[in-house]
């Protein structure tokens, strides 16, 4: 299930209170379009076009940053004219390519949403989540209060979901200078077939002050923290030298293995595709492939973080520990911190790498070989 997103972040939004568009303030430490994207990495989506109003590019590329399949377009004046910018960014893909277009502002979405959504598009043109509507509705209209019939009526959502063909030719046909407030509406203008899905009550539009309140509350659940741990051995051969997370030592000795032999790498990646229930780097990187003869290691630590990213998550600390009795890893700790940091994007505080000796005793403590281990801490949506 790969689809395409756009994330409508255009907007001012500044009902919600505090000087900045409500797409950027932060909930619980990240950027409320954040969580949308992650969320949508989370679900499959291979691409994300973020449509940004143009004074906030630069706000929004630091609140975004690390993120893959990323682009930013600047957005227009209304949100249809916005629409039109994001689908100018897609011109490459094809009239069958599934869509779904999302509010910034709605950050919990869950995979289950997203996954009704492209199920539902077999056969529609469109598909959208939507919620009964609960409570008893009243019209007021100067000094009379009177109730509306609610039969029929429901709550529309985001993200709603399209053939790529189909909402190109509803965007083209609906007048820009009037105002959309969702996408479906162009279809439905069209007379195109429209599918609706269960909605969610936590995808609620974060509008008033309130609602951040309630958001808070509900961001403390939505992410967890997940534990990955790795273990390496490589034997001393002949050589000069060894690779140590990302560092060259020289060594009377180098390290047999058929990349680079970078145990602290390696233990690493196992801990971060550990981390995601990923597989480990055997499967990804097969020894037996003779293009990762000599692979400096460092390709397989952004690969499995890059995994990591695809799913919405990040790396919140990592942890090294290298067993062995020479070299003397103490003049390189500092070095291979900051290389191990530069790869993941971390900051130093968050990467610790640590050696120690087993006392002469077993194979490291007979200089046969050296050994590493990692534990890694990843944070994902539930
Ligand atoms: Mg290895």
């Amino acid at each position: 299930m790969t689809f395409t997103a756009i994330v409508v972040a255009a907007g001012a939004g500044l009902r919600a209170g505090e000087g900045l568009p409500k797409a950027w303030r932060r909930l619980a430490g990240r950027a409320i379009a954040r969580w949308s994207v992650e969320s949508l990495l989370a679900g499959g989506a291979r691409e994300v076009v973020v449509v940004v109003a143009e004074d906030c590019v630069d706000l929004a590329g630091a609140a975004l940053a690390g993120l893959p399949g990323l682009r930013l377009v600047a957005g227009g004046d209304t949100r249809a004219r916005s629409v039109a910018a994001g689908l100018e960014a897609l011109d490459g893909l094809g009239d069958g390519e599934i869509v779904l277009i999302h509010d910034a502002a709605r950050p919990f979405l869950a995979r289950e949403t997203i996954a009704g959504l492209v199920q539902a598009l077999d056969g529609a043109d469109a598909a959208l989540p939507a919620l009964p509507v609960a409570d008893t509705l009243k019209r007021r209209r100067d000094a009379t209060v009177t109730t509306v019939d609610r039969t029929g009526l429901l709550r529309a959502q985001t993200p709603q979901a399209f053939r790529l063909g189909p909402l190109r030719r509803a965007a083209a046909a609906w007048d820009a200078a009037r105002e959309a407030t969702d996408e479906a509406s162009m279809l439905e203008a069209l007379g195109g077939r429209i599918v609706l899905t269960a909605g969610d009550p936590k995808l609620f539009k974060l509008t008033y002050p309130e609602d951040f309140e309630m958001a808070e509350q509900l961001a403390a659940g939505a992410r967890i923290t997940r534990i990955g741990q790795g273990v390496d051995a490589h034997r001393f051969g002949p050589g000069d030298g060894v690779d140590l997370c990302g560092v060259r030592i020289a060594h009377t000795h180098g390290l047999v293995g058929h990349s680079d032999a970078d145990a602290g790498l390696h233990a690493l990646t196992d801990a971060l595709l550990g981390a995601i229930g990923d597989g480990d780097i055997g499967e990804h990187f097969p020894p037996s492939d003779p293009k990762w003869r000599g692979a400096a290691s460092h390709r397989f630590v952004t690969f499995a973080a890059e995994r990591i990213a695809r799913r919405g998550g990040r790396v919140a600390n990592v942890d090294v520990t290298l067993v062995c009795e020479a070299p003397k890893i103490a003049p390189h700790r500092a070095a291979m911190r900051q290389r191990v940091a530069a790869l993941l994007g971390l900051p130093l505080d968050r990467v610790s790498v640590k050696a120690t000796t087993t006392e002469a005793m077993g194979f490291t403590g007979r200089r046969e070989g050296l050994l590493a281990q990692a534990v890694v801490a990843v944070e994902t949506p539930a």
